[in-house]
C-alpha cells in the first residue's frame, strides 16, 4: 500500500509548473533538435534540472526532496514530455529506483541514499531487463552470493537507461535462483558504480535520443550487504515493481505529453498548409483526424489524473496506472502518426518536430511493462475485484 502524498496548495502547485514551463521555453527548446539528431547526452539542461529539484520531485521533504504527490509529478513529466521526452526519462528512471529506496528501504538506507538521490549527485535508474528476459522478470540470471559482510554478484542488464551517465540503480538479481515460485528468490539492491561493475556497449536506438542506453556487466561485483534493499532477501520482484505502479503514471504522463504535442503540431500546421485554395484544416478528413486525436488526449489525461490520484490517497492502483499507461501511450502512438501524416512530406523532414514524436512514441508501448502485459494484468485486477 503507497502512504499518501502530503497535499500542496493549488497556487503552489501553479508556481512550481509555472517554473518547470519557464526552464523548458529557456533552456532547452532550441536544442532539442541539435541534441536529438546528435544524439548528444545534455550536460548543461541536466545541470538545470538538478537546480529546478527534479531529482528530487517526489523523494520526501525530510530526506531532501521535494516531496510532490503523483498528480503534480505527472503534469511535471506531461510538460517535459511535451518538448523533449528523452529529458523525462534522465529524472524519471531515477526516480523509479528513489521511489523503491523511499517505499522499502531500511531507515538507515533512507538518510545514506535519499539525500544524494534527491539533489542529482547520485543519479540513475533501475536495472532489471537482461538479454534474456524483459516481461518474464522471474527468468532473470544475475546472481548474487552472500560472502560474509557482503555479497558477490555476477551477470549482465541491458536496456538500461542512464547506464553510462547515471552512477547508481536499482539492480534485480538471484539470491536463490532453485526456489520456488521463483520471484521468492529475487532481491533488490542499491548498486554503485564501484570495481565489478562495468559498462557495456552504448546501444543505438530508434528515438528516445540523448539519454543513454546501454548495456550493465558485473563481474565478481562485491558490495556491503546493507545496500540490500529492506535488509530482506526473497522480495526483490515485489519491490521492483512496486515501483512501476508510479512508473506506469509517469509513462502515461509521457504519453499524453508526446500525444498533446503532437496535436498542438497538427492544429497550427492544418491552418498554415493550403490546398486547393483553403486550409487543410477545413477539409473533413483532416477534421476527423484532429477530432480523434483531440479525444483520445482527452481520455488519456483523465485516465492519468485519476490514477495519480488514487495513489496520491494511499490506494492500490495497478489496474488504474495500468489502464492509463496502455490509453496514453496508444494515444501517442496514434497522434504521433496521424499528425505525421497531416504534415504530408514535412512530416518526414528531420527539420520538423513530428518526426520525433513519431520515432519516441513506440517506446512508451514496451517500456514500463509492455501493453500487450497491460491488457493482461488489466484482467486479471478485473477479475481479482469482481470474484463471483
Ligand atoms: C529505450 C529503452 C529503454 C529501456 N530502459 C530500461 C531500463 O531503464 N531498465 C530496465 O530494466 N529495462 C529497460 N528497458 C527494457 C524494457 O523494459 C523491456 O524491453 C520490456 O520490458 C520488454 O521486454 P523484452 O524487450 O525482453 O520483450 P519480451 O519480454 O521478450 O517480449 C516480446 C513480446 O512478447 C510479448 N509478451 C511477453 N510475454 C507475454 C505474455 N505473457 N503474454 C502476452 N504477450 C507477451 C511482449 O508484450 C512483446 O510484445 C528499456 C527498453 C528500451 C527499448
Amino acid at each position: 500500500m503507497n502512504t499518501p502524498a502530503p497535499a500542496i496548495s493549488a497556487e503552489t502547485e501553479a508556481q512550481i509548473l509555472d517554473a518547470v514551463d519557464k526552464f523548458l521555453e529557456r533552456d532547452v527548446r532550441q536544442h532539442v533538435m541539435r541534441l536529438e539528431h546528435a544524439d548528444e547526452y545534455p550536460h548543461d539542461i541536466v545541470e538545470g534540472m538538478k537546480e529546478l529539484g527534479l531529482f528530487g520531485a517526489i523523494i520526501p521533504e525530510e530526506y531532501g526532496g521535494l516531496g510532490l504527490s503523483a498528480s503534480t509529478y505527472s503534469k511535471i513529466v506531461e510538460r517535459v514530455s511535451a518538448v523533449w521526452m528523452s529529458l523525462s526519462g534522465i529524472f524519471n528512471s531515477h526516480l523509479i529506483m528513489s521511489a523503491a529506496v523511499v517505499r522499502f528501504g531500511t531507515e538507515e538506507q533512507k538518510r545514506k541514499w535519499l539525500p544524494k538521490f534527491a539533489s542529482g549527485e547520485i543519479r540513475g535508474g533501475l536495472a532489471l531487463t537482461e538479454p534474456n528476459c524483459g516481461t518474464d522478470l522471474q527468468a532473470i540470471r544475475t546472481v548474487a552470493k552472500r560472502d560474509g559482510d557482503d555479497y558477490v554478484i555476477n551477470g549482465t542488464k541491458t536496456w538500461i537507461s542512464n547506464g553510462i551517465y547515471g552512477t547508481c540503480f536499482a539492480l534485480l538479481v538471484k539470491t536463490d535462483p532453485e526456489v520456488q515460485p521463483r520471484h521468492k528468490g529475487t532481491s533488490l539492491f542499491i548498486a554503485d558504480k564501484r570495481d565489478g561493475f562495468t559498462v557495456g556497449r552504448k546501444l543505438e536506438k530508434l528515438g528516445y535520443k540523448g539519454i543513454d542506453s546501454a548495456e550493465l556487466i558485473f563481474e565478481d561485483y562485491r558490495i556491503p550487504a546493507d545496500q540490500l534493499i529492506s535488509g530482506e532477501e526473497g522480495r526483490g520482484l515485489p519491490h521492483a515493481l512496486g515501483g512501476l505502479e508510479l512508473g506506469r503514471i509517469n509513462i502515461a504522463a509521457r504519453g499524453v505529453g508526446v500525444a498533446r504535442s503532437a496535436l498542438e503540431l497538427a492544429v497550427k500546421y492544418s491552418q498554415e498548409r493550403q490546398t486547393f485554395g483553403k486550409p487543410i484544416a477545413e477539409h473533413q478528413s483532416i477534421q476527423i483526424k484532429l477530432a480523434d486525436m483531440a479525444t483520445r488526449l482527452e481520455a488519456s489525461r483523465h485516465l492519468m489524473e485519476a490514477a495519480a490520484k488514487a495513489y496520491d490517497r494511499g490506494e492500490r492502483c495497478d489496474m488504474e496506472a495500468g489502464m492509463a499507461k496502455l490509453f496514453a501511450t496508444e494515444t501517442a502512438l496514434y497522434n504521433a502518426t496521424e499528425s505525421m501524416r497531416i504534415h504530408g512530406a514535412y512530416g518526414y523532414s528531420k527539420e520538423f518536430d513530428v518526426e520525433r514524436l513519431y520515432r519516441d512514441a513506440p517506446l512508451l508501448c514496451i517500456g514500463e511493462g509492455t501493453n500487450e502485459l497491460q491488457r493482461i494484468l488489466i484482467a486479471r485486477q478485473l477479475i481479482q475485484r469482481n470474484q463471483i
